[in-house]
């Protein structure tokens, strides 16, 4: 793979861009892999990325149904923070943070994080308690985090209103080094790093099934280009968690529902920073192209429908537009879902599974873009070594059975 710089971007102009050679490959399959990786969304991409760099695993393959981050990860809104309050979250969180600053010259792709800072608001005494103890919970955990009053809201934000009709801004939990990164440039970076380590990313090819040898272990998967065997399986799909799961024999305490997000025609630049009102639901930034990225809410039914609807547009707002009277008049361009996969205590799920050598990682919800770089580091360590590392390890199957649950349904239920 030639790298890219900027001696490249002048080598290429200098030759009418002839040069440039295809970011990945597009590889029929191999018989066998040593591992394969159902689902090239960030996570999956992430996990066989890892898996090369940090273990010297390269006999990978990810196979993906349809394009390689085609499913949330190119449909989220992008915001990358790490204040949850758990210890096992802020570890995993905190540690994809500080991945994604240096994440566009580990892949060389530019994957535009753009740490601008992320405000929660506190719109109730409530709401304010809790974000002082995550503050709090934050600083034992070394995330930096800080609880900021209303008028330094206003400072970071001017278009906000703070004295809201109904819900007054009585402060916020203030990330600094949080903010936002490129989507599909974080699917990109990885599979192009990948497809250099000589990975397979199958793009257009589904899982329709998986195989087992006498022992109960996975021997391969079947799927749409023919079976294709391996040593060891990691199901890494999001919303289709439970389909992959019921393939291999096992439930999962997931439930998949739709995710909605819209965007507003583009204007001058209003803001800098992320903000999240989680009180009257709603949280917005401006993309690079002046867009306001707005994100809704979750349907109130299990679906698979990956597509918005208007009462989401219409709830979220009217919502946003109480504490933020300035995008009355913006006239909303597009809106669409994902399917996201929720667990009961709005955790993740990096697991081992009754099937030995196959491995699952799901459950991120609405909140999984943050997590990539992690995510997919400790999936790799547990896929590598055969056992969850540190920063997997709170995340087993186990917990739901144990009833030992990480609590994130503060930060995580609503907000993304
Ligand atoms: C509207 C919206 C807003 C969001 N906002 C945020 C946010 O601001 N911040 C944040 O951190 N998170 C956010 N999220 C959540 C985040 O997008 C997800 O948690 C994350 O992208 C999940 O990544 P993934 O790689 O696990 O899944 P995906 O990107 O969905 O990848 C899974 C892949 O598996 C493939 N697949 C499924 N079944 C099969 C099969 N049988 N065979 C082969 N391939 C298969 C799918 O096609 C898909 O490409 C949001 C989500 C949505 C929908």
């Amino acid at each position: 793979m030639k790298r890219y710089s900027a001696f490249a971007i002048a080598r290429e102009a200098a030759r009418h861009h002839t040069g440039w050679e295809r970011a990945w490959r597009s590889p029929q399959p191999k018989p066998r892999y040593d591992v394969i990786i159902v689902g090239a969304g960030g996570h999956g991409l992430a996990t066989a990325y890892y898996l090369g760099k940090n273990h010297g695993i390269t006999n990978v393959a990810v196979i993906e149904k349809g394009w390689l981050g085609g499913g949330n990860t190119g449909r989220n809104t992008t915001i990358i923070r790490s204040n949850y309050l758990q210890d096992d979250s802020a570890a995993i969180f905190e540690k994809a943070r500080s991945l994604y600053e240096t994440l566009s010259q580990d892949l060389n792709y530019n994957v535009m994080f753009s740490p601008r800072g992320v405000l929660m608001l506190a719109q109730t005494e409530h709401e304010k308690r809790g974000w002082l103890r995550t503050a709090h919970a934050n600083a034992h955990q070394g995330v930096t985090t800080e609880f900021i009053g209303p008028e330094k809201v206003k400072e970071i934000l001017p278009i906000i209103n703070i004295d809201g009709p109904r819900y007054p801004v009585l402060g916020a939990l203030w990330q600094a080094r949080g903010g936002t990164a490129r989507h599909d440039a974080v699917a990109w970076g990885y599979a192009r790093a990948c497809s250099d380590m000589g990975m397979d990313i199958i793009q257009q090819c589904e899982v329709t099934g998986i195989d087992r040898d006498a022992t109960g272990s996975v021997s391969g998967v079947q799927t749409t280009k023919g079976a294709i065997g391996c040593a060891s399986l990691g199901i890494v799909v999001a919303g289709h968690s439970g389909v992959l799961a019921e393939m291999a024999g096992f439930r999962l305490p997931i439930e998949s529902v739709a995710l909605q997000a819209l965007v507003s025609e583009p204007i001058k630049p209003c803001m800098d920073v992320v903000v999240m009102a989680n009180t009257v639901h709603g949280y917005m930034s401006q993309s690079d192209k002046g867009e306001m990225v707005i994100g809704g809410g979750a349907d109130g039914y299990n679906n698979y429908t990956q597509r918005g609807s208007f009462h989401h547009v219409e709830e979220t707002v009217r919502a946003l537009v109480e504490t933020f009277p300035m995008i009355s008049r913006l006239k909303m361009l597009r809106q669409w879902g994902g399917i996201v996969d929720m667990t009961g205590d709005r955790s993740p799920i990096i697991s081992s599974t009754p099937l030995g050598n196959c491995y699952i990682n799901c459950g991120w919800g609405t909140g999984g873009f943050k997590a990539i770089p992690g995510s997919g580091w400790a999936m790799a360590d547990m896929m590598a070594k055969g056992t969850p590392g540190p920063l997997a390890r709170g995340f087993g199957l186990d917990r739901f059975r144990e009833g030992r649950f990480i609590d994130e349904s503060v930060a995580a239920g609503v907000a993304h």
